[in-house]
């Protein structure tokens, strides 16, 4: 995500950086290159010209060229108008109504089903709400069997009817039912369409109207680029929906979409969408991105991310046994299952400060604990409770079963050993002694 951007970026303003002495010139040709890297972001050149114009006033009023630290306070006014350019504050959701009606619009394909699955999730589980999920697209019946397998995915009911082939009455009868089953948010799935498809277009109007939803949402996929920012308009000139959704962001090397699609349509980005799974969904913070654009990492998003799979009771119980020395291989695959959902490595590495940058070229398959889970799962459960229990003839079952090596397994067994050890440690107080270990 933004890797190209963040590295031609980084390189425009080192330019300047670089230079002991600041002019003009030198100011010019970094914001020549500031701009170049966005057009090639794929931002709109109207858009990256305003930009670039911006900041060189920015940076001239505020004397730039006189002040201790040039460079710094140019990648400051870079942040801030990057930050302002895609909208400046989060805009949260609006959850007022009884119940709040959350409607999807977008193309087929774009990524609806699936952040309607995302968004009951964290509705969920971080703002302790009840949601309905409802199939509202009527034509296709895969469509109402992927919002079914969502919903059980995430443990949320799905409110569907595969005779009823008109979205408005479906959408009315999923509310009623809401209401009277004690659901406050009802989150309307609907059928792919074109801004230009009139008959189409008219049809979720009809839903719009009648519902009268708390949130339309216009779902569009990043990687279309400046596509994607035109389909957003045109959508917005008909339907006047509240609020963007960028999905497969992750997928989207340039970024162009997120950093312009707020100046072309005038309605702000809510939620950016990084993966398939149900939990690759993230609130979009226009500063957050600005930091992450500019190489400086996203560690607010990183601890937000742990905290929500953060299980206070689970964490508990790994304490305790922690502290009985009984940590074994099972609960260790359990911590790895928790650092998985939190998202793919790339992405997590991206969002510390230094890291990113430092693993650009670093091959990290998105499944970085294929091997390990394999060497758990080839063990009997007397030997995920007993490292002890390991022997030359056991390592080669393991590794045979795993797909492995004994090598590997070795490794593996050792890598336990040493955090058993530290997590020991740890618990007792016993920071010294870590400190000795470390040392060593
Ligand atoms: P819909 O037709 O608009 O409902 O689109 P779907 O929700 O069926 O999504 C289309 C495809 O895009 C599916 O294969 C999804 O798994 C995939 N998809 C959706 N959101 C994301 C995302 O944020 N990242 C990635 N990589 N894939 C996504």
């Amino acid at each position: 995500m933004f890797d190209n951007l963040s590295d031609k970026l980084d390189n425009a303003l080192h330019l300047l950086k670089g230079h002991g002495q600041i002019t003009e010139v030198n100011v010019a040709e970094t914001l020549k290159e500031v701009r170049r890297a966005l057009v090639d972001a794929d931002v709109n050149y109207k858009i990256a010209k305003t930009f670039t114009d911006t900041v060189k006033e920015k940076a001239l009023g505020q004397n730039v060229l006189k002040t201790l630290k040039p460079g710094d306070l140019m990648v400051k006014i870079v942040k801030d108008e990057l930050t302002e350019l895609m909208g400046g504050d989060a805009e949260g959701l609006d959850l007022s109504g009884h119940p709040s009606i959350i409607l999807m619009s977008g193309l087929q394909g774009s990524g609806k089903t699936t952040f309607s699955g995302k968004l009951a999730n964290f509705l969920k589980k971080k703002k302790a709400k009840n949601p309905l999920l409802v199939a509202g697209d009527v034509y296709r019946p895969a469509a109402i069997d992927q919002l079914h397998v969502v919903g059980e995915q995430i443990d949320v009911e799905v409110f569907s009817d595969k005779e009823e082939k008109n979205p408005v009455k479906i959408s009315e009868r999923a509310i009623a039912h809401a209401k009277s089953n004690g659901f406050d948010v009802v989150i309307i799935d609907t059928a792919g369409r074109l801004a230009i498809d009139e008959v189409l277009m008219k049809e979720i109007s009809s839903i719009h109207h009648t519902v009268k939803p708390n949130e339309t949402l216009f779902v569009v996929d990043a990687m279309t680029g400046q596509d994607a920012v035109n389909t957003a308009k045109a959508f917005n000139d008909v339907l006047d929906y509240d609020g963007v959704v960028l999905t497969k962001l992750d997928g989207d090397t340039r970024g162009g979409a997120a950093i312009s699609i707020k100046s072309v349509v005038d309605k702000p980005l809510k939620f950016i969408g990084t993966g398939e799974k149900m939990e690759a969904l993230d609130v979009f913070h226009p500063s957050r991105m600005a930091d992450r654009i500019l190489g400086m990492g996203d560690v607010v998003s990183l601890v937000e991310r742990a905290q929500e799979q953060y299980d206070e009771e689970e964490a508990r119980k790994m304490q305790k046994k922690i502290a009985k020395n009984k940590f074994g291989f099972d609960d260790f695959l359990k911590q790895i299952q928790q650092v998985k959902k939190m998202g793919n490595m790339k992405d997590l590495m991206g969002m510390i400060p230094g890291a990113g940058k430092m693993m650009k070229n670093v091959d990290i398959d998105d499944d970085a604990f294929k091997g390990i889970e394999a060497i758990i799962n080839s063990m009997t459960p007397e030997e995920r409770q007993n490292p002890k229990l390991f022997n030359a003839s056991r390592k080669r079952r393991i590794a045979k079963g795993s797909g492995t090596s004994v090598q590997e397994v070795n490794q593996l067994l050792k890598q336990f050993g040493q955090m058993s050890k530290m997590m020991k440690m740890m618990q007792g107080g016993g920071g010294k002694q870590l400190m000795q270990m470390m040392n060593q």
